[in-house]
């Protein structure tokens, strides 16, 4: 009997020895599958879906993000970190090469800027003033001072956020339908977007600015910032397109939000002689195209 229970006990020491080795090996396994799993989770799509508009007027900001092949090559690298690899940057649309640039085009719903027109000199503008998505551009001249402006409201303990700048004329159509499906035509008899063609956002020059408490558009006109920039907006070549009471003249509603950049000595003849920026830009279009005419006379004399 002894030696019967002794095979017995053989048996079931055997036995449980196997198992043992089993649930080792199996752990095992389940170990690698979970060191191996992070790998392929960390494959990081490569970056040529990003936007491929290239900015060659400042090539400080358009440094970064060009070659996507260098770009996949820095993602592979750094897997496990793949939280902290940098978006690439927002690249503004260029304008075709030899195009001449209306950034002082009365531009209004008779002044038509064409569907395809982009304007020179565009940069990101995230990286000048607060915006509020990363994906904003304006004319390079526009950024700066509008940097420079933002700093003197600073001062004041002002502060302003551009919630639209560069539109192009296919994004300004879905915004036209968007607006004009919900405007109160008896409280907002003029529309409050303009056609695609005829905006001042389409030059690159025109911006919309928003404040707290609630950076809404339409409380814009309460703000202390927008009592600053009435004030103070040409002394930076800012100008409020749209003031209340010019809707007749200008064709839109009034815009309290809306600043378009004409340069400082623009802005200063418009702030002193009263008028709004299209018609001041309307009499220096005709005084051009009354010199131009008046010149080969004048060379025959
Ligand atoms: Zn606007």
């Amino acid at each position: 009997m002894n030696s019967h229970w002794k095979i017995i006990t053989f048996f079931i020491i055997c036995i449980a020895a196997g198992l043992g080795i089993g649930v080792g090996i199996s752990k095992v396994v389940m170990n690698k599958k979970e060191v191996v799993q992070p790998v392929s989770q960390t494959k990081v799509k490569k970056t040529s879906e990003t936007t491929p508009l290239v900015s060659d007027d400042v090539p400080s900001l358009a440094a970064t993000g060009t070659d996507n092949a260098s770009q996949s090559e820095t993602v592979a690298v750094a897997t496990d970190k793949a939280a902290a690899v940098p978006k690439p940057a927002y690249k503004c649309a260029v304008a075709p090469e030899g195009q001449a640039d209306q950034w002082l085009a009365p531009v209004g719903p008779d002044y038509d800027l064409g569907k395809t027109y982009i304007p020179n000199h565009l940069v990101v503008l995230e990286n000048y003033v607060v915006t509020s998505s990363s994906t904003m551009c304006l004319n390079a001249s526009a950024a700066l001072k509008l940097q420079v402006m933002e700093s003197a409201m600073k001062a004041a303990g002002l502060h302003v956020v551009v919630s639209s700048a560069y539109r192009t004329a296919n994004y300004q159509e879905g915004l036209l339908e968007k607006s004009e499906a919900k405007r109160d035509k008896i409280k907002n008899p003029y529309p409050l977007v303009a056609l695609a063609g005829h905006s001042e956002h389409q030059l690159g020059m025109a911006v919309d600015l928003t404040a707290a408490p609630d950076y809404s558009l339409d409380n814009f006109i309460n703000t202390p910032e927008y009592a600053w920039l009435e004030l103070h907006s040409y002394e930076y070549g800012f100008i409020e397109s749209y003031p209340s009471g010019s809707e007749a003249i200008t064709g839109y509603s009034t815009e309290s939000w809306h600043y378009r950049y004409v340069g400082v000595p623009n802005a200063l003849a418009i702030h002193n002689q009263g008028i709004t920026t299209y018609q001041y830009l309307k009499n220096l279009a005709i005084q051009e195209s009354m010199q131009q005419k008046a010149a080969p006379i004048a060379g025959q004399q």
